[in-house]
């Protein structure tokens, strides 16, 4: 916009230096520097209150401010969600550690439903690791499709398979090590199968955890990894899993990125950022 401004401003000296100029193209001049002008002051005025109002950004500035709570509160805080969310699990469909794996990738930048309305046909067409890493990547491309970032999913998935019969014999590695040598499996990921599939205890740092956790004076951290050994040390590890899981679920129903509903939540009363 500014650039845009600037344009017409520059026009004036070339108009002005031509002698033969009629009034009406000077008042046409005029009006269009007037125009570009008012343009621009609006432009600014809009990106100023947007970023006033963006409770994205009213959240992120508020986060530094937040105390961290204490041991006790986070504790009472946790147990006020696990009431809230007694079933809370994973929400994708799967039915082996293989299928959770691949489904887990697929959910990056997209919802739980989204990845389990392509994930029937998926496992049907490719149920182990061995018959997705030598299917054809053009019919998985055109499977997941509805998922977004298609190409490099299908590419993600498939090399995942192609080394999983490669180096794992066709299974899915229980361990965090091993895991994270997969294509497209980073630590969230392997969190995710490991607590799930394997029972194991981890952390996952999802968008999420991330910001929820921030809201609730649980950590002012904001790298993942960072924020996973901030909340080991505030909770026991046997409740690492289904806490996130937990906190996932809040996210998902109450906690929203934008516009939490504080006002039907549980933790109003003790919740650092609690807009009642
Ligand atoms: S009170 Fe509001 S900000 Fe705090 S956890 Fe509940 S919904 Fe989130």
């Amino acid at each position: 916009m500014a650039k845009k401004f600037e344009t017409a401003k520059n026009a004036q000296p070339a108009k002005k230096s031509q002698p033969a100029k009629s009034a009406t193209a000077k008042k046409t001049a005029a009006k269009t520097v007037t125009k570009a002008r008012a343009k621009n002051e609006k432009a600014q005025l809009k990106s100023k209150t947007k970023s006033d109002t963006n409770p994205n950004t009213r959240v992120a500035k508020d986060a530094k401010a937040i105390k961290l709570v204490s041991k006790a509160t986070a504790s009472e805080m946790m147990g006020r969600l696990r009431a809230l969310y007694p079933d809370a699990d994973c929400e994708l469909n799967f039915e082996s550690p293989f299928q959770l794996l691949t489904a887990v990738i697929m959910s990056a930048q997209t919802t739980d439903v989204q990845v389990n309305k392509v994930t029937g046909k998926l496992f049907s067409r490719f149920p182990t690791a061995k018959a997705l890493a030598e299917g054809d990547i053009e019919e998985i491309k055109e499977i997941i499709k509805p998922t977004g970032y298609y190409n490099a999913k299908a590419q993600s998935i498939q090399s995942c398979a192609q080394q999983l019969v490669l180096k794992f014999g066709g299974e899915v590695p229980d361990t965090l090590e091993e895991l994270t040598t997969l294509p497209g499996v980073g630590r969230k990921t392997a969190n995710v199968v490991l607590g799930v599939e394997f029972g194991q205890r981890g952390w996952t740092v999802d968008t999420h955890v991330q910001r929820i956790t921030k809201r609730l004076g649980f950590t002012k951290n904001e790298d993942p990894y960072k924020i996973e050994l901030d909340l080991q040390k505030l909770f026991p590890d046997d409740d690492w899993s289904l806490f996130s899981i937990t906190i996932i679920w809040h996210g998902r129903r109450m906690c929203y990125a934008r516009n939490p509903d504080c006002p039907a939540c549980p933790l109003k009363d003790i919740c650092p950022s609690s807009e009642v």
